[in-house]
């Protein structure tokens, strides 16, 4: 039987959509406000890895992964200067075999799209666009949600899933105090028809160098290649997912790296740009009715591409949770144990991986080769991995 639970979510990301269909799946009632004019593409590539891929075929989105995801099974790590390459299996390789859900590189907009039409399919009232959240409080018996344009809503749970400046998490609990890293990404997509016929490989490429990394790898099918670079740079500090530079200015910022880079660069259709930042785990994110998912509550480097697959194992963990306990208060604090501990260490074991591939080591070619050796043996990177691809946020204790 249905519960009578009426959820309010804030903020209609991958995270707030994931929890939203969840919710739909266990009978649960649930209202979604996004600031934004309408629910369209945006963004470039991500990781789908198999924690969360397990999530989405649960929640249905099988076939729909399958019309556009792509599972790139071989990798090459490439050292910045010389291209030199070391040809690896990718995540992709073994995936099914090893954790039971395969690995797949996704265009956000692609998964966004697919969650959006899965919950319009079952209540396409639910999802309400320029709908700024922008204040809310709580009493004894639920949650008042200020939307701008829609005056005031009551629920009985409210969610945070407001992204990396959540105003739900500002107010709960302050200034997170966000501490710039000294680098700055850049984001683009490119046509592959646009590349030479040796780079169009469907694989996943590594390039690391002592002062950035660079990562490509196929999108939507194969007709787009994702390019994202991480590099020093400490006279960017804007933390946005929309600001745009130019090619000249990106390609400026790569001085040095092999043609390969500079190739795709010149190709990209609209470079962006994002300040990375750093932020430590928060101890709670829960308080009474009120509680946060995703990148609201743990912002992550993207160093381990992990930042969607958090958002969406907590989106099905949160689910679960207000299923299973009557009192919302305890299932948020049920939701936020089982979540805590595991998305604080991705958040410290992202961090680790930006220093991985930022190392002096790659400058000269030698020594890159012993350290990429030493560090990309199939042992190490079981042992980064293993623990994070395992987890099934369908099962997991709460
Ligand atoms: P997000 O997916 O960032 O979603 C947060 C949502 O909350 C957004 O839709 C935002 O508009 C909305 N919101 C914010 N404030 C309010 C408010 N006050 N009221 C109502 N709604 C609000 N990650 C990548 O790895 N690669 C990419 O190319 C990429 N591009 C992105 C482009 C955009 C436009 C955005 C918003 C995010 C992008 N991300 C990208 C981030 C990635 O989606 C997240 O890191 C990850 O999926 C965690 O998801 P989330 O739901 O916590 O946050």
């Amino acid at each position: 039987m249905a519960k009578a639970l009426r959820v309010l979510i804030a903020g209609a990301g991958i995270g707030g959509l994931t929890a939203a269909l969840a919710l739909l799946q266990k009978g649960i009632d649930v209202e979604v406000f996004e600031r934004a004019p309408e629910l369209k593409e945006a963004g470039a590539g991500l990781h789908c890895s198999p924690n969360g891929v397990r999530v989405l075929q649960t929640l249905g989105l099988n076939d729909a992964l399958e019309r556009v995801a792509v599972k790139a099974v071989d990798r090459d790590i490439r050292l910045w200067d010389t291209g030199q390459s070391w040809r690896l299996p990718n995540h992709g390789a073994s995936s099914e075999e090893r954790y039971g859900a395969p690995y797949l590189f996704l265009h956000r907009g692609d998964l966004h799209a697919m969650l959006v039409s899965a919950i319009r399919a079952q209540r396409p009232e639910i999802l309400h666009v320029n709908a700024r959240c922008v204040d809310f409080a709580q009493d004894g018996s639920g949650v008042t949600l200020d939307v701008e344009g829609h005056g005031s809503v009551r629920g009985d749970v409210l969610i945070g899933a407001d992204g990396v400046k959540s105003i739900v998490r500002g107010k709960l609990f302050g200034d997170d105090n966000p501490k710039f890293t000294g680098r700055l990404a850049w984001r683009g997509l490119v046509p592959i028809e646009r590349l030479p016929e040796p780079m169009r490989a469907p694989i996943t490429t590594n390039w690391i160098g002592p002062n950035g990394s660079v990562t490509t790898y196929p999108v939507r099918k194969g007709e787009l290649m994702n390019f994202v670079t991480l590099v020093n740079r400490d006279d960017w500090q804007a933390e946005s997912w929309t600001d745009q530079g130019t090619i000249d200015e990106c390609l400026h910022d790569m001085r040095g790296w092999h043609d390969d880079v500079h190739e795709i660069i010149r190709n990209i259709d609209v470079p962006y740009k994002w300040g990375l930042f750093l932020r430590d785990p928060l101890t709670s994110w829960t308080s009474g009715r009120i509680s946060l998912l995703g990148d609201a509550c743990h912002p992550m480097l993207p160093y381990l591409g992990q930042g969607a697959n958090m958002a969406i194992e907590d989106g099905m963990v949160l689910a679960r949770s207000l299923d299973a306990f009557d009192d919302v208060e305890v299932a948020l604090t049920h939701y936020e144990r089982a979540r805590g501990e595991r998305a604080s260490t991705i958040v410290l074991k992202s961090r680790e991986q930006g220093d991985r591939v930022n190392r002096s080591e790659l400058g000269d070619s030698a020594s890159a080769a012993r350290y990429i050796e030493a560090q990309w043996s199939g042992g190490n990177i079981a042992q980064r991995y293993d623990w994070i691809f395992d987890y099934d946020a369908t099962s997991v204790e709460i």
